[in-house]
């Protein structure tokens, strides 16, 4: 799950992390109050989206003249901010954060994320931050610097690889030893996936302050992430794959057109390998797990079929605990309910499938029934040629 920059920060200041002051704002006229609360003289304004790379769209401003606020308040609440990390349609913007225009000598790069490959906490730094993170690790990962944590207690020193990387003074490393020590922990107790601040600056005083935020957390842990979970704003998540997760089908949706409804999310991803193999390209990933009911494969085939650019349907089921004939019946109800208009390719693999296949010959709906995976990929690619 994802938050808002304004609540990483809010979480930061709780964790004893340094950040500008800062109020939120959901209208013109509140954002022109906050600002003349927060300062005098200069400011910075933010759009709040779930998404990063608003500085290059505009969604950032720093001014020294109020007629600036009014103006960016009045171009970004109620409509949408596109950036890189966004999808066309871009993310709604309703809230602004005003913060005080902190003084940037140096911007850095630090975050953390659990690294699999080594069973750690991996904590980077880069002198090279600000806003083209991705490109500087692509172009000089010699420039960013990582330790690697295997327990959540955090050593004297291993601040110290960061602090070097970044050349900090001695007093500044003293600093930045408080703001790693209390990252770890803010990772740990909260059981984030990701935390990024970038930029972590020095400002004009030389003491370390981060001017953004962005946290992830582990939706497997928010069972016990109360506080966090409140914070969930679902104005950002996409209409489709919010009620996807209300139908517990795990939906994400991609560019191509071959729509996919499969039980298992390692059949999933082979199933869209497979498909690209063949030469399509995937409509989306949908796992729809252990229980391969009706109703839930009906939602499914509806949310799959609400993009438009879905051409043919994949149905790659693999009957271990369920009978494929039982499958086959759900398959051919949703087909049939929902008007399933584009042609539904079904591979049943594993328990009664002979049957399943069978059945499904039998119906006048636009379903063709495949025995082996490959088969059923080149048929889907076929259609949609
Ligand atoms: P992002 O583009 O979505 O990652 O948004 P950021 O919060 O990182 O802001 C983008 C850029 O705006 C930063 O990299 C800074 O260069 C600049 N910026 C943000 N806050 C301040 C500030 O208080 N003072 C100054 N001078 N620049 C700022
Ligand atoms: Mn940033």
């Amino acid at each position: 799950m994802n938050i808002h920059e304004y609540q990483s920060k809010q979480i930061f200041k709780e964790y004893g992390l340094p950040v500008p002051n800062f109020l939120t704002a959901n209208t013109t006229d509140e954002v022109l109050a906050s600002a003349k609360e927060i300062s005098d003289t200069n400011w910075v304004v933010k759009a709040q989206v779930h998404a990063g790379g608003r500085g290059k769209a505009g969604g950032v401003k720093v001014t020294d003249n109020l007629k600036e606020v009014e103006e960016f308040a009045d171009k970004w609440i109620n409509n949408n901010l596109v950036t890189y990390q966004t999808d066309d349609q871009g993310q709604p913007v309703s809230c602004i954060l005003v913060e005080e225009c902190t003084e940037i000598k140096k911007e850095f790069y630090l975050g953390a994320v659990i690294d699999r490959s080594t069973r750690s906490l991996a904590v980077m730094a880069s002198p090279e931050g600000g806003m083209d993170i991705e490109k500087v690790a692509e172009d000089h990962p010699e420039k960013i610097f990582k330790v690697f944590l295997k327990s959540p207690s955090v050593g004297n020193e291993d601040h110290l690889p960061l602090a070097k990387g970044l050349e900090l003074s001695e007093e500044q490393t003293k600093e930045f030893k408080d703001i790693f020590r209390n990252l770890v922990k803010l990772f740990f107790e909260k059981d984030l996936s990701l935390v990024e601040i970038n930029p972590l600056v020095l400002n004009g005083s030389d003491n370390l302050v981060c001017l953004d935020g962005k946290i992830n957390i582990d939706s497997n842990a928010l069972f016990r992430q109360d506080e966090i979970l409140e914070l969930r704003d679902i104005s950002q998540e996409e209409e489709k794959e919010l009620r996807a997760s209300e139908w517990d089908l795990n939906y994400v949706s991609l560019e191509g057109n071959i729509g996919c409804l499969v039980n298992g999310a390692g059949l999933a991803m082979a199933t869209m390998d497979i498909i690209k193999l063949a030469g399509g390209e995937p409509a989306n990933f949908l796992d729809v797990g252990g229980a391969v009911d009706e109703k839930r494969v009906a939602e499914a085939f509806k949310i799959i079929l609400e993009d438009e650019n879905v051409k043919a349907i994949l149905v790659n089921i693999f009957g271990g605990i369920v009978r494929c004939d039982v499958v086959a019946d759900g398959i051919i109800s949703a087909v049939e309910g929902v008007g399933v208009d584009v042609p539904v390719v079904v591979r049943l693999k594993g328990n009664n499938s002979e049957i399943a296949k069978e059945m499904l010959g039998k119906t006048n709906l636009n379903i063709i029934a495949a025995s082996e995976l490959s088969e059923a990929a080149e048929k889907a690619a076929e259609i949609v040629k």
